[in-house]
């Protein structure tokens, strides 16, 4: 099993820290998947039964940008080609205009969108289902999985989500 995962959301809610904590190696890719050269790969997991391969968005990370039409295309069909998104929020925070911009680009997206609350060992657990329930009605997301990227806590579950979809 191999497949494209693209991890999105504001800045600051930790894709890097996520990316950095999961990705071994920066090495050859071996899916035999196509593959479009505007996608850069951020980085690849290989476990023994899958591969991951972590790519870039282009365009989708600056919500504060007034984005172009052509821009808002290429991070759309960037979207459809990968296999999972990784739609990060803070769980700190409440849902904001940030979070909210990408939410309507996502727009009714065929790929999976997996809601990934990050920053769980700074919140209380009621306080984690309030942010759940707000992000519910917003969108119809494949996976709800609460995390922590800095401490690790439930972080092996979503890779084992993930590649129940490719
Ligand atoms: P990015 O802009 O989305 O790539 O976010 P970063 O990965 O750079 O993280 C932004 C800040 O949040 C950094 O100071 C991280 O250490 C912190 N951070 C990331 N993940 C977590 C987490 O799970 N818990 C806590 N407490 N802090 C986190
Ligand atoms: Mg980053």
């Amino acid at each position: 099993k191999s497949g494209f995962i693209s991890i999105i959301g504001r800045p600051n809610v930790g894709k890097s820290t996520f990316l950095n904590r999961v990705i071994g190696q920066k090495i050859a890719i071996m899916s035999d998947k196509p593959q479009t050269t505007r996608n850069k790969v951020q980085g690849v997991l290989t476990l023994e039964s899958s591969q991951m391969i972590f790519i870039d968005t282009p365009g989708i990370h600056k919500p504060k940008h007034k984005l172009g039409d052509f821009m808002l295309k290429v991070a759309k069909n960037t979207l459809r080609e990968v296999d999972v998104i990784l739609f990060m929020v803070n769980a700190t925070e409440p849902i904001g205009k940030g979070d909210e911009f990408i939410i309507d680009l996502l727009e009714k997206n065929e790929t999976p969108i997996f809601l990934v609350i990050n920053k769980i060992d700074q919140v209380h657990p009621d306080e984690l289902i309030a942010i759940i329930e707000s992000y519910k009605d917003k969108y119809d997301f494949a996976e709800i999985v609460p995390i922590s990227a800095l401490q690790g806590n439930n972080v092996e579950r979503l890779l084992e989500t993930i590649q129940t979809y490719l």
